[in-house]
């Protein structure tokens, strides 16, 4: 299997990597981020991250083989990582983490001032993040907006009894008529552009049905099936406790320890590297397959999806990183069969992707152009869902971090939409 994939700006001939290295991080519960910084290190190991207790935020594999690693690190913590030799090669990203924190809800969850109250909001729903109960109220506003070509829908229940619901549109053959493009968001709790560049997605197709001839084309050929939050526990608990919380709500027995990380409990791949048996590990896959109500709930309605007519495209949305995940995330030497095409395609969308902004998205198997990670979504849609195309796209930015600023989430969903319209001329 020989195949390019482009990193870093590079474009890499792949024969085959046999590399490993497991995931596992610290975690705080802290509410106040007040005063952390956030560094990005170069490290030749990815968990070697030394002594200090720090919060890994995000790591990506380099061209060069060593890592490139994005740290919080706590006020008191902040005098021995900086003498450590290990953080020589280091950058500041932000300065106080807490000051970005309250920037940043300052001009959204707490006041958006965009509620959307049975009427479809404009692009200023655009402008800031929402309150978790306004994503519900705009996706049922999306839904009034194109009432006979949509309906929504619930996949399943969360932990705490959420209902994880979204969105199902269809063309001008009817409902459940056509292979399905299945799109996740907000998996991750903590990456709330997910969520957001889904309802954009939403947005240009609900609008766009009526006139755009491209819209028109691929909704009459595929049945859109869209969750913007999948994880709806986690999100909330970023709105009201913890900025920085990656997985679900879910507590178990033996151990006091909350979260499990539904991207690492699906059943392809399960408990590998990439993923860890720690239930405080940010990467927690859960005591068995399948065994948080978020995933169970997902990985049976791709099933369905499956039986029904088959699965063109499916993605699951998160950031950041600014690249295209392509199956394998569980393995960096096995390949999907259609791999050269998949990679044609994900080319085509980079390209797309950097017209309006020139914004640098790279694509490959997730393996090897971001990290190993086993248990995740885009496997299992793959070999169980037979889908083909099972992605996870990884948005802005490389700067800010989860925090990107309220005014990047336009050109986000821009860039993005201009990506999958190169997918809708293909399909
Ligand atoms: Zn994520």
């Amino acid at each position: 299997m020989k195949f390019k994939l482009k990193v870093g700006g590079l474009l890499l001939a792949v024969a085959a990597l046999g590399l490993a290295s497991p995931l596992s991080q610290p975690v705080f519960e802290k509410i106040s981020y007040n005063g952390y910084k956030v560094y990005r290190v170069s490290l030749a190991n990815k968990d070697a991250v030394g002594d200090t207790p720090v919060i890994e935020l995000q790591s990506r594999r380099s061209d060069s083989g060593t890592w490139t690693v994005d740290l919080a690190v706590a006020p008191s913590n902040i005098g021995a990582f900086e003498a450590s030799g290990l953080h020589a090669d280091r950058t500041v990203l932000s300065h106080d983490l807490g000051a970005d924190f309250a920037a940043e809800s300052r001009i959204s969850v707490q006041s958006s001032g965009v509620s959307s109250k049975g009427a479809l909001p404009g692009l200023e729903w655009f402008n800031a993040y929402h309150p978790y109960a306004d994503h519900v109220q705009y996706w049922a506003d999306l839904q009034a907006a194109l009432p006979n070509n949509s309906e929504l829908i619930v996949a399943g229940t969360s932990f705490q009894g959420r209902p994880i619901q979204g969105i199902h549109l269809w063309g001008k053959s009817g409902k459940d008529s056509k292979p399905a493009i299945f799109f996740n968001g907000n998996v991750h709790a903590r990456e709330w552009i997910t969520s957001i560049v889904v309802e954009y997605i939403l947005y240009q197709i609900v609008t766009g049905y009526k006139s755009d001839p491209l819209v028109q084309k691929v909704l009459d050929n595929y049945d859109f099936y869209v969750l913007p939050v999948v994880n709806p526990d986690g999100l909330v608990y970023t709105q009201t406790t913890n900025r920085l919380w990656r997985k679900n709500r879910q507590t178990r027995s033996n151990t006091t320890a909350v979260g499990t990380d539904i991207n690492r409990n699906w059943s392809v791949g399960w408990g590998g590297d990439g993923s860890s048996p720690v239930p405080s590990s940010e990467t927690f896959s859960g005591y068995a397959p399948l065994d948080t109500p978020e995933t169970a709930a997902l990985a049976a309605y791709t099933r369905k999806l499956r039986d029904l007519h088959g699965i063109k495209l499916y993605v699951d949305w998160h950031s950041y990183a600014q690249v295209i995940l392509l199956s394998y995330g569980y393995t960096c030497t096995g390949f999907p069969a259609n791999i050269d095409e998949q990679i044609d395609l994900a080319a085509g969308i980079s390209a797309a992707i950097a017209k309006p902004y020139n914004t640098t998205f790279d694509y490959g198997p997730g393996c090897l152009v971001l990290y190993q990670s086993s248990g995740n979504g885009r496997d299992y849609v793959t070999d169980v869902g037979k889908a083909q195309f099972g992605w996870g796209i990884e948005l802005r930015d490389t700067q800010y971090g989860f925090v990107l600023p309220p005014e990047q989430i336009l050109p986000s969903g821009i860039e993005i939409w201009e990506g999958l319209k190169y997918a809708w001329s293909q399909f």
